[in-house]
C-alpha cells in the first residue's frame, strides 16, 4: 500500500472526492451543494478513503433455505445419517460463480433451523433470535441505515418479525407455501427520500406477486417445476428490483436480501434426489443475479441459513431434531462473496455463520458496531477500515510508520477505509477546548474497526450521541466550511 507515502492529507476527502485544490470557487459550489444533500439524508459519515478503494454500491445475499455446502463444495462428500454416501449437486453456472468469487470453505452454523440461521446472518451472533434482531443497532440493516441505506428483502421464509422490521420494504410469504403461496408486502421506517423510493419498489413487488400464482399454476402440485418456479420467482424480482435502482436511482446504497424456500422444502419432502434437483433449479438464475451484481456494482453474497440431512437416500431430511442437528451436513453452510476488492480464490480456516454478518460490513466498507455479535469479520480482503470518534472538535492525526497518512480538523467522527491491515497506527487527538487533555493510543487493526477516543473530562460520550442526525450536520458543516477555507487559502497562495 502507498497511501502513505502519498501523502494521504493532501488527499482527504470529504464526502466527494477532492485531490486537487484547482477550482477552488467550483469545489465551494459543490461543497454547498453537498451540504444540502446531506441535510435531506440526515446520514453523512465522514470518509477518508486511501487509494484503491472500490467500494461496491450496496450488496445482494441470495440465502437459500436449507443448503448445505457438504452437496455443492467439490471439496466435500455428503453422508446420510446411516453412513452411506449421498448425492451431489454439480450446479454449472453456480460452481462458475465459485470460481471467480472468494470461497470460504468451512462455515458452521451454530443453530440449524431457519429463525436461528437467519437472525445470526442478521446480528453476527451465535446465539440470536428473531427478537434479538428486532431490538435496535444489532443487524448488518441497522449499520446500513445509519449509513444513508435503503433495505429491502424478497423472503420465501425466514421471515420473522424481527427481520421483517428491519427492511423498508420486504415482500414475504406468510402461508411459507409453494402451492399457494400468500405473498404480503410490508414497509417500514419510511422518510426522506427513500420513501418514494421504496413505494416504487413495494409497487414492483405487489406487481410480481400477482403473477407469482399464475407461475405456479401452470405445474402440478409437487412437480420439480413447481418447485423451481417458486425459488426463481424471488431471484427474478430481485433482478427485476436491481435493474429499477440502477436505471431511477443509481446512487442510492443498498442491502438487498433474498431468501428462496423450495430447497429446504425440497429436503423435507423430496428426499435427497428432490433436494439434489432443486439446488440445480436455481443454478441458472443466480448466475443471472450474479451478473447484474457485477454490471450494477453490488457486493454479490451466496449463503445459506442451516443444512439438511437425511437419514437413508431415501427418506426425508430435516435439519433441527437432535438426530439431524448434529450432522455436519445440517451445519455447514456456504459463503461465496464477490465484489471488486474481495479477494478471487478459496479461504480455508474454520469460522462460524456469526462471522459473515461482519465481512458483510467489511465489504461494503461500512465500519459500524453490531450491538451483540460475537463474530468476527473474515479476511476477504487486503485492506481494513478505522472508525475514531472523538470527544469535540480538535485536531486528529493518523501515523503509520513514522508518516503522518492524515492530519485534519474533526469535529464528531471519521472513517478511514483502504488501511494496511496488522500494522500498528498512532493516532493523535489534540482538543480545541483546554478543557480537555490531548489522547496519543497505539493500535493494531486486524479488521475494521471504531475507536471512541475518551478524554477524563468526557466519559460520558455515548453511541447514542452521535447516532442523532443534528450532530452529524453540525459535524459535516464545520468539516465541509474546514475544507472550503482551506482549499480557498490555497488557491489564493497560488495566486
Ligand atoms: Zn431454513
Amino acid at each position: 500500500m502507498t497511501a502513505g507515502k502519498n501523502g494521504m492529507k493532501h488527499k482527504y476527502l470529504g464526502n466527494g472526492r477532492y485531490n486537487t485544490y484547482k477550482h477552488a470557487v467550483f469545489q465551494l459550489s459543490i461543497l454547498c451543494f453537498l451540504f444540502f444533500v446531506l441535510i435531506s439524508v440526515c446520514s453523512a459519515n465522514e470518509v477518508a478513503e486511501f487509494d484503491q478503494v472500490n467500494t461496491p454500491q450496496g450488496a445482494v445475499i441470495l440465502i437459500v433455505d436449507g443448503l448445505s455446502s457438504c452437496y455443492i463444495y467439490p471439496e466435500y462428500t455428503p453422508y446420510a445419517i446411516d453412513g452411506s454416501v449421498l448425492d451431489k449437486a454439480e450446479p454449472e453456472q453456480i460452481l462458475q460463480i465459485f470460481d471467480q468469487s472468494c470461497r470460504v470453505l468451512d462455515i458452521t452454523a451454530p443453530q440449524t433451523f431457519t429463525e436461528g440461521g437467519h437472525s445470526v446472518l442478521a446480528t453476527g451472533y451465535s446465539k440470536a433470535d428473531g427478537e434479538l434482531v428486532a431490538s435496535s443497532g444489532t443487524t448488518v440493516y441497522d449499520v446500513a441505515h445509519d449509513n444513508g441505506y435503503l433495505t429491502f428483502a424478497i423472503m420465501e421464509k425466514g421471515d420473522s418479525s424481527g427481520m421483517r422490521s428491519k427492511q423498508n420494504v420486504i415482500v414475504h410469504d406468510a402461508e411459507n407455501s409453494i402451492t399457494e403461496p400468500e405473498m404480503i408486502i410490508e414497509t417500514n421506517m419510511l422518510s426522506g427520500d427513500g420513501k418514494s423510493i421504496s413505494l416504487e419498489i413495494a409497487d414492483l413487488m405487489q406487481e410480481n406477486s400477482i403473477e407469482l400464482q399464475d407461475q405456479l399454476d401452470q405445474y402440478p402440485d409437487g412437480s420439480q417445476e413447481k418447485y423451481d418456479a417458486y425459488d426463481i420467482w424471488a431471484i427474478d424480482t430481485a433482478i427485476e428490483l436491481m435493474d429499477h435502482m440502477e436505471r431511477e436511482y443509481p446512487e442510492q446504497h443498498y442491502i438487498l436480501t433474498i431468501n428462496v424456500g423450495a430447497v429446504d422444502c425440497a429436503g423435507h419432502y423430496k428426499k435427497n434426489s428432490g433436494y439434489i434437483a432443486t439446488i440445480k433449479g436455481i443454478d441458472n438464475a443466480t448466475m443471472d443475479l450474479y451478473e447484474t451484481c457485477i454490471e450494477n456494482d453490488m457486493a454479490f453474497i451466496f449463503t445459506g441459513d442451516h443444512g439438511m440431512s437425511f437419514a437413508t437416500a431415501d427418506s426425508r431430511g430435516g435439519h433441527q431434531a437432535d438426530k439431524y442437528s448434529i450432522m455436519t451436513e445440517s451445519q455447514k453452510v456456504p459463503l461465496v462473496i464477490a465484489a471488486k476488492d474481495v479477494n478471487t480464490g478459496t479461504i480455508e480456516g474454520q469460522f462460524g455463520q456469526e462471522d459473515i454478518a461482519p465481512t458483510i460490513l467489511e465489504v461494503l466498507n461500512l465500519p459500524g458496531k453490531l450491538r451483540a455479535a460475537d463474530g468476527t469479520a473474515i479476511p476477504v480482503k487486503d485492506y481494513v477500515s478505522l472508525k475514531v470518534q472523538v470527544p469535540g472538535e480538535g485536531q486528529l492525526t493518523l501515523i503509520q510508520n513514522e508518516d503522518i497518512i492524515f492530519e485534519s480538523k474533526i469535529n464528531d467522527a471519521i472513517s478511514f477505509v483502504g488501511l494496511e491491515p496488522d500494522m500498528d497506527y498512532k493516532l493523535k487527538y489534540n482538543p480545541i477546548s483546554d478543557a480537555e487533555k490531548d489522547i496519543e493510543k497505539v493500535i493494531n487493526i486486524g479488521s475494521s474497526t471504531i475507536i471512541e477516543l475518551v478524554t477524563s473530562s468526557n466519559q460520558s460520550t455515548s453511541d447514542k450521541s452521535y447516532h442523532n442526525p443534528r450532530y452529524i450536520i453540525g459535524g459535516t458543516l464545520i468539516v465541509c466550511v474546514n475544507l472550503a477555507g482551506l482549499a480557498l487559502i490555497r488557491k489564493v497562495l497560488k495566486e
